[in-house]
């Protein structure tokens, strides 16, 4: 998989350098110093090494060639290193990739992919789906070997899911667990919404549910008012036909008789007495008449303030049934969300206080406002009914006196008339026809004044029906005016309209009552309940997002737990296997630290951070190791060497498992005899069957096993230099 690795400018390696890896297993070997360990920090840093110490530095600078006196230093280091992709181990298409690193001595890095600029994001991506692990298990740096014994259970167990390739999950896992804190926040969020919109809420469907009973109250009314009116129209209508006629009847009679009397009362007199009585008569109508004529006036007078004190009076009823018809309804509202908020904070005794305080102001400025004018208004219409009142009676006291007059003249005409036929001796007959027709005339009289009062009457009656009609209108519209005529009065009591009447006026106060928000309430009632429901739904589709990572989590984990388990039972196997071969006999496994309570007080800071509470219920990963004739109770009483074979097992172990595409090992057999530099070897060649291998050695044996041998010297000037060399050459570059 490793083609080549192409050095410039890096630490010891000032001019390019490039490293061909056509064999399985390279071995690079020369004397101390030389810059062997060098390359295999190259490869930690072309792929993204961040910490510098693993790479023997403080700073970037360090990583780059420093200058000696035949070669002066350099401003860029740059790593390149060529993997075969032809069996797409890196998930892109290209047959060959090529991932390179370039520092400068600003601090800075610049990575690319196949010569395209990237982030190092996209590197540790690229080569976490290739099982090239961040915990590099697959470099094993001088003197590093035993990191895998010396680290903590916990870090112990990360090196081990890592080399099974099983970080991925825990990313995914940690992801997942990210993006449900996430999710658990915006369903507060949401919660928290709906509650602030609820109260509001409710206000607006108690309003809507007015406005839809007063809806309802105003149905009533239209069909009520249509019955009624048109009742009422036929009536009128009926009645004026009556009268009218009657009237012209009266009339006609009147004038007959008049005509007559004053045809008969001329031929009465042919001397100058009897034109002297006549002159008398005439004089006497004519009075009757002016004072007929003048009573008349009067009672159209009496009738239209009688008219209008009826209707001062009625609107007076009005205000005193629902004195508060002008307060805006929107006041009331107000008051009353007042009310609700003073409320929802009154929870201590000292807040109830200046709740009650806020509350006490708010309803002294809403009487102020609203309820005071309201009795002013009663006080002005009552003020309105007073003075019609007196001016009627002042018109009624006119009419007694007219009605006197009136009656004195009517006294007068007749002794008049009685003078007239005693003057006339031969007029017995005369006589009698004269009163008979006077009698006639009197009685007409009064049937057109009869006539008149109805007529005033039914005035009267037209003029409530038209206020009644444009009351109708105003309140709920001009429905209640688009009814079809009745061609005759329906035959019933007249009492049953007046009872239509009264269940009207009981109407229009219960729709008063009912108050009127405006058609505003409605559309925004229709805004906030969709907002409601919006939220609703969103709350549901995050409580099901929420639920799918939870069962994600669980996957993972289950997942997770699945593979480490197998995996540990594998690399056990291996580990065993291994162990008994550099050691020739004993055994060594992995097992799962128990939890005591050592380690749960181990890391407080950890208990703390409640977003991972699962990375500390897992347990750390044990070494037992159990030497042939040899009883040790913990790794630190083991040698170099066996720390070192012990190793090794295991770090082949995990490489056997998984196997990483590429494995480095510097002088990973310093420590090791020569019997088991020969094991040591045999597990090499073990091993490259599957991985292939990089192994920086001074052993001869290690070397014999290499494909490929390549020489690393430094002369006078400080410069690395790769050369490729010969078994019998390498053993004496070796030394
Ligand atoms: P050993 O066999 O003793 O482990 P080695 O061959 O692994 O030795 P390295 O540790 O790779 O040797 O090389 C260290 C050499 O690299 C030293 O001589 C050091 O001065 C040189 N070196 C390290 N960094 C730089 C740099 N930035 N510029 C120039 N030379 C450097």
């Amino acid at each position: 998989m490793l083609k080549r690795l192409e050095i410039v400018g890096f630490k010891s390696f000032a001019k390019k350098t490039i490293l061909d890896f056509s064999s399985v297993t390279t071995a690079i070997v020369g004397p101390n110093g030389s810059g062997k360990s060098n390359v295999a920090e190259a490869f930690r840093f072309a792929l993204g090494e961040q910490s510098m110490k693993s790479m023997r530095g403080k700073r970037t600078e360090d990583l780059i060639w420093g200058g000696s006196h035949s070669m002066p230093r350099l401003m860029r280091a740059s790593v390149a290193i060529v993997f075969d992709n032809s069996r797409r181990i890196f998930k892109i298409d290209f047959d060959e990739v090529v991932i390179e690193r370039a520092a400068f001595r600003d601090g800075t890095s610049e990575y690319s992919i196949n010569g395209s600029r990237v982030r190092l994001r996209d590197i540790e991506e690229l080569l976490a789906g290739a099982n090239i692990g961040e915990t590099s298990h697959h470099i094993i740096s001088q003197g590093e070997a035993d990191r895998i014994l010396l680290a903590s259970p916990r870090d112990r167990r990360a090196m081990l899911e890592d080399a099974l390739g099983l970080r991925v999950y825990e990313f995914k896992k940690q992801e997942a667990e990210k993006k449900l804190l996430k999710t658990e926040d915006n369903i507060a969020q949401v919660n928290s919404l709906r509650r602030e919109l609820a109260p509001h809420l409710r206000f607006l469907e108690s309003q809507v549910k007015k406005l839809e009973r007063a809806q309802a109250l105003r149905d009533t009314l239209t069909s009520a008012c249509q019955t009624y009116f048109a009742i009422e129209d036929a009536f009128l209508e009926q009645e004026r036909r009556a009268i009218a006629e009657e009237k012209k009847n009266a009339i006609d009679r009147l004038a007959a008789a008049t005509e007559e009397l004053s045809r008969i009362e001329e031929r009465a007199t042919n001397d100058a007495e009897g034109t002297k009585r006549l002159g008398a008569v005439r004089r006497a109508e004519a009075l009757v008449e002016r004072l007929l004529g003048e009573r008349s006036v009067l009672s159209r007078e009496i009738g239209r303030v009688e008219g209008s004190l009826a209707a001062a009076k009625q609107r007076s009823v009005k205000v005193v049934n629902d004195p508060y018809a002008k307060v805006p309804r929107e006041a009331l509202s107000a008051l009353a969300e007042e009310t609700e908020k003073q409320a929802a904070h009154a929870d201590t005794l000292e807040a109830a206080r200046a709740a009650l305080r806020a509350l006490h102001g708010a309803v002294r400025a809403f009487v102020d406002r609203f309820i005071a004018p309201a009795d002013d208004l009663l006080a002005e219409e009552e003020h309105a009914a007073y003075a019609l009142e007196n001016e009627r009676t002042e018109l009624l006291g006119k009419d007694t006196v007219l009605a006197e007059e009136l009656e004195r003249a009517k006294s007068a005409l007749a002794r008049a008339r009685e003078d007239l036929t005693a003057h006339d001796e031969t007029g017995k007959e005369l006589h009698r026809r004269i009163l008979d027709l006077a009698q006639a005339k009197a009685h007409e009289e009064s049937m057109v004044a009869k006539s008149e009062a109805r007529e005033r009457a039914l005035g009267f009656f037209t003029e409530e029906l038209e206020r009644d009609k444009a009351e109708a209108l105003a309140l709920v519209g001009a429905a209640v005016l688009s009814y079809e005529p009745l061609p005759v009065l329906p035959a019933e009591e007249r009492r049953v309209q007046e009872e239509r009447k009264r269940s009207l006026e009981r109407i229009k106060i219960r729709l008063e009552e009912a108050g009127g928000a405006g058609e505003d309430i409605r559309r925004e009632h229709k805004e906030v309940s969709e907002r409601e429901a919006f939220l609703a739904r969103e709350l549901d589709d995050l409580a099901a997002s929420a639920a799918g990572l939870r069962a994600l989590i669980v996957d993972l984990e289950t997942e997770l737990a699945k593979h480490f388990t197998l995996g540990l039972t594998q690399v056990n196997a291996s580990l065993s296997e291994y162990f008994a071969l550099m050691f020739g006999g004993g055994s060594a496994r992995l097992a799962l630290e128990e939890p005591d309570v050592e380690a749960e007080g181990e890391d407080p800071e950890e208990s703390l951070d409640e977003g991972m509470p699962k990375e500390k219920e897992r347990p750390g990963i044990e070494i037992v190791v159990n030497l042939p004739k040899k009883k040790v109770r913990s790794l630190m009483q083991l040698s170099g060497g066996e720390r070192a074979l012990t190793s090794i097992a295991l770090i082949f172990a995990m490489s056997q498992v998984n196997p990483p595409p590429f494995l480095i090992l510097d002088e990973t057999d310093a420590a090791l005899d020569e019997a088991n530099s020969r094991r040591y070897g045999d597990m090499i060649e073990n091993l490259a069957q599957k991985s292939q291998l990089i192994v920086i050695t001074h052993n001869r044996e290690t070397m014999s096993r290499a494909g490929i041998l390549y020489g690393v010297t430094m002369g006078g000037d400080g410069v690395s230099k790769l050369l490729s060399v010969k078994f019998d050459e390498a053993v004496a570059v070796a030394k």
